[in-house]
């Protein structure tokens, strides 16, 4: 069965761009029935924080990426990266090489110049009949792989198609530095084998290393996962998303109230497709994905139609779910809600595209005070309709609070004063909600709460 992973590095808080690379391979695992891993490449020590493996950690849980092991640290592996090294080296896969940094750098500086492509030119290597440099003292060594020469290593990528690259193109790749530590693409190989990948599904910015980690696996005498690497994510700029150039952490969604279900939708549509669907469940997503459906050309982050997907899925959520979400929301601004909640989402949703936009809404009905856009406020709360005010004070305050006994006394002060319905709800609800656009104002007269009703409507009198 299948086995996938999402290999994140902690090393900045990850973006959309980053958790659609978690996204695909668990909705891979999940659709084949396979298993998910979440591995932790922690190896840059100066650069991965703890609070960026939390971002990872809550980011995935909120939009429900579960996984079936891990998370597993690779810094917590070390020992059994040196073991299969030695492995390695003990079968004569790999050599020492001892030039320092500035022959190194004189060597790139040299190709460089003669305008060809830098590569280490194999002075150390050893090779049947050759004679090796006298190794100087006291410098430890960095350990090479020793390439294979000739022929070409070649994978069908399941987005790019087949690829093809010469042997000669590559060099002796380091995988252990002078201090015996294991470098990036070695780590790599040896998780994806120890983990029994079966599917490698990761961003393109990784497919330079495919051919050198297929030699390793080769060389330990294992035959390599499916490749797929998927496309950049660009931002709205058309910038490659990176949290250089103001991406926001996967958990900046979860805080501004955008849904996960939403999300993993906006996601998926990001660099796959299922003929012109645009909104779909989680469940019918993990009913259709496969890899063949995966876009070959970059995807562009757009926040508009992402909230525009998250409008979607909000309405169609029931009331009562989301009465739970905005209570949430609710509960951090000291506000608890009680059961009109869920009536109020009914009546608001349709304008909302996020659940703090809701909340916004909501918290309305529970605070003793609104702010009233003074705009608006110019504009309708004016002199002539303070008697209307006055008559629909005294209806409602002897009406029965529900909506067609509201209405009724509504229809009367409109009969009584000779004015239209804009005319007397305008600057009601411009009291009432501070804003003169909300729903019917019956609906929204008969969810506010009887006190705070008659004081918000006589405060045009102070
Ligand atoms: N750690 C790598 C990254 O965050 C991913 C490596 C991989 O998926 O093989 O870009």
């Amino acid at each position: 069965s299948t086995r996938t992973r999402f290999a994140p590095s902690p090393t900045g808080f990850i973006h959309l761009g980053n958790i659609r690379s978690a996204l695909y391979p668990w909705a891979f695992a999940r659709s084949t029935g396979g298993k998910f891993i979440l591995r932790v490449e922690d190896t840059d020590v100066e650069r991965s924080t703890q609070a960026s493996v939390d971002v990872i950690l809550e980011g995935m849980e909120w939009l429900g990426l579960d996984y079936d092991e891990g998370p597993f640290y690779q810094m917590q592996r070390m020992d059994r990266y040196k073991a299969v090294l030695a492995d390695l080296q003990a079968a004569g896969h790999v050599y020492p090489c001892y030039m320092s940094i500035a022959e190194l750098d004189a060597l790139r500086e040299r190709q460089t110049l003669a305008k060809e492509k830098p590569r280490y030119d194999g002075t150390w290597r050893p090779e049947p009949g050759k004679v090796l440099p006298p190794v100087p003292e006291g410098v430890k060594p960095v350990l090479r792989f020793l390439n294979p020469q000739g022929g070409v290593v070649a994978w069908d990528d399941k987005v790019k198609g087949r690829i093809e690259i010469a042997n000669e193109e590559l060099d002796d790749l380091v995988i252990a530095r002078p201090d015996g530590t294991p470098t990036y693409n070695f780590c790599v190989v040896v998780d994806d084998i120890d983990m029994d990948i079966t599917h490698v599904i990761r961003g393109d910015d990784h497919v330079n290393n495919t051919p050198r980690q297929i030699n390793i696996f080769r060389a330990l005498g294992k035959e390599p996962p499916v490749y797929a690497h998927l496309p950049t994510v660009l931002n709205e700029q058309g910038e490659k998303m990176s949290k250089r150039n103001g991406a926001k952490p996967v958990t900046a969604y979860r805080d501004e109230g955008f849904l996960p279900d939403a999300m993993v939708n906006y996601l998926a549509r990001l660099g796959w497709s299922h003929g012109d669907d645009e909104i779909f469940s989680r469940a019918q997503f993990l009913e259709w994905f496969n890899l063949d459906h995966l876009g070959r050309s970059a995807a562009q982050y757009d926040e508009a139609k992402l909230r525009w997907v998250n409008a979607q899925h909000l309405k169609a959520m029931a009331d009562e779910s989301l009465a739970a979400l905005v209570a949430v929301q609710l509960l951090k601004r000291d506000i608890s809600a009680d059961d009109r909640l869920a009536r109020i989402c009914g009546l608001f949703k349709d304008r909302c595209d996020t659940i703090v936009a809701l909340a916004d809404w909501a918290e309305k009905f529970y605070v003793e005070e609104v702010q009233a856009s003074e705009a608006e406020y110019a504009q309708h709360v004016v002199p002539a309709v303070f008697p209307a005010l006055a008559t629909l004070g005294e209806k409602l305050a002897s009406a029965e609070w529900n909506k067609p006994a509201i209405a009724a006394a509504i229809k009367e002060t409109l009969a009584a004063h000779g004015m239209k319905m804009p005319q007397l709800a305008m600057p009601v609800r411009v009291l009432l909600m501070g804003t003169a656009h909300t729903p019917s104002l019956d609906a929204v007269i008969e969810l506010t709460d009887r006190k705070i009703f008659s004081a918000r409507l006589a405060k045009h009198q102070k």
